[in-house]
């Protein structure tokens, strides 16, 4: 008899197994959707961290010999693994950090990681020739940097640690992998994956907390740290990266402006604003966390919006209809809470939603409108990072520009109108690493992502990202 096709489960189970401590400190992973238990995760220390970085140091003069094309054609091959566990680690990865199967959610992350990969492999870099005048002949490379870092988020834990491993690997570099201590099953069956493909110790993990990150930032034999989180982190890995004078990409926290032109159709933006400011639940860093509407079309806009939120399904994520899910932890569903509560207090006034169950089960926190008057309320100055976005009306295009750069931070912006001069006109006025015309937080694994003022340094994806991942070596002669 022939033995049964494995069910999907029993492929995610297989995963899980895999990826289980069979011995030292271990702690349980616990759904935010239900609180029910996902798995075990490894509690690694400083002794597991220098054991990894010494394994990621010894394979690394020979993954940097095998030269790019074989390289990428390892690569390319794990990027086919990823596509063969895609829904297993699509299952991992919605009940660890609460997103949907569907939408763009889970599937769409695992497919964006395998997607990031392949573009990482793929991607060609020829040495330039900087100067050739008969006298001199100057030609730029980029020679591997040694043994990187990688600390990622919870947000997007899967697709982040892609963005960060595959232009370091693709350059020649070993990788030592620092996940969110709330999402490291995620990173753990993604590593997995890739490792049934890569040579052994090319890509390390350390599941550990905040102090092997920060052990990892200081590290001697790390030359670079690429950083994806919270702007207080990023400038406590900037001091701890000092003394060694390692190379940094710090891609840090956001509080993106949208801007509403007056000449909108406002059914026609409705749901490009919705999914703007609300995939992943608002748990985005480059999210659309601020909406600046013009007082000609505020009514109908706001109308058009709320109408698409209300219809838009919240739950569980293994639920193949929900499209929205809960907050990856309590700590974060508490800064929503608190914002929210905070702006009613004020007199904001809630359209849609403001009204969580904080009983539980699950950390969900439901889609939330506030219109606000007073732009200092926390709501609209700080990052809130979940479903509440703060709706502000406008009489004049130069006071919206005003009212948002007004903030510290500028990862993205966006501007919505029908014509597309005068939107890209306002666009090159915002301070943002990105501005988007009619859309937000639209990214491509060819167009480079950073951020402006507080929300970090240095560009990720296409040539700019691999450039990042090399040292620029010029041969003059
Ligand atoms: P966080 O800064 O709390 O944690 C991120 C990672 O840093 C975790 O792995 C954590 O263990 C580690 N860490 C904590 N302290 C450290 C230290 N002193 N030294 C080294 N590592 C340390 O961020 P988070 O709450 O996981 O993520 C949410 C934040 O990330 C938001 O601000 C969001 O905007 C930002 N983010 C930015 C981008 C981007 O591309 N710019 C993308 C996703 C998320």
């Amino acid at each position: 008899m022939n033995s049964p096709t494995p069910t999907l489960d029993q492929t995610q189970d297989d995963l899980l197994e895999r990826i289980t401590p069979t011995g030292g400190e271990r702690r349980e992973i616990l759904d935010p959707a239900t609180g029910q238990l996902v798995g075990h995760a490894p509690v690694h220390g400083l002794d597991d961290l220098e054991a990894a970085v010494a394994r990621a140091a010894a394979a690394q003069p020979a993954w940097a010999a095998l030269g790019h094309e074989r390289r990428s054609a390892v690569l390319l091959e794990a990027a086919d693994a990823i596509d063969a566990s895609a829904e297993a680690l699509a299952r991992i990865l919605s009940r660890e950090q609460g997103k949907p199967l569907n939408g763009p959610n889970a599937r769409f992350e695992v497919g964006g990681a395998s997607g990031w990969l392949r573009a990482a492999a793929a991607t060609p870099l020829e040495a330039e020739v900087i100067l050739d005048d008969g006298d001199v002949h100057a030609e730029l490379h980029y020679r591997p940097i040694g043994v990187v870092g990688a600390i990622g988020p919870w947000n997007w834990p899967q697709m982040i640690t892609v963005w960060q491993i595959g232009p370091a690997l693709r350059m020649g570099n070993t990788v030592v992998v620092k996940p969110s201590e709330y999402t490291p099953l995620s990173v753990l069956a993604l590593v997995e994956v890739l490792n049934t493909v890569l040579p052994a110790g090319v890509l390390e993990i350390v599941s550990g907390g905040r102090e092997v990150g920060a052990a990892l930032a200081a590290h001697p034999s790390i030359g670079k740290v690429m950083f994806t989180g919270s702007t207080s982190t990023g400038k406590a890995i900037i001091r701890s990266s000092a003394d060694t004078v390692k190379r940094l990409t710090l891609e840090l926290g956001g509080n993106d402006a949208g801007i509403v032109l007056p000449d909108v159709d406002p059914s026609a933006i409705a749901e490009g604003l919705f999914w703007g400011a609300f995939i992943n639940t608002g748990q985005t860093c480059a999210a659309l966390k601020r909406l600046y509407v013009h007082d000609d079309v505020y009514d109908a806009v706001v109308e058009a919006l709320a109408d698409v939120a209300r219809a838009m399904p919240m739950g569980v994520g293994l639920d193949e209809q929900n499209v929205l899910g809960p907050l990856q932890n309590r700590q974060q569903f508490e800064i929503v809470d608190r914002l929210v509560e905070a702006a009613k207090r004020a007199g904001a006034n809630v359209l849609v939603g403001g009204d969580p169950d904080r009983d539980g089960p699950g950390n969900f926190y439901p889609t939330t409108l506030v219109e606000v008057a007073d732009h200092d309320l926390g709501l609209v100055q700080e990052e809130q990072f979940g479903p509440a976005l703060p709706i502000v009306r406008y009489h004049d295009v130069d006071e919206a520009v005003a009212l948002a750069n007004s903030v510290d931070v500028g990862l993205g912006a966006s501007v919505w109108s029908s014509d597309l001069v005068e939107a890209r006109r306002v666009a090159a006025r915002l301070e943002a690493g990105t501005v988007w015309i009619n859309a937000h937080g639209a990214i491509h694994p060819m167009v480079p992502f950073g951020g402006a003022k507080q929300s970090g340094y240095g560009l990720e994806f296409g040539v700019e990202g691999l450039k990042a991942l090399g040292v620029p070596q010029v041969i003059n002669g």
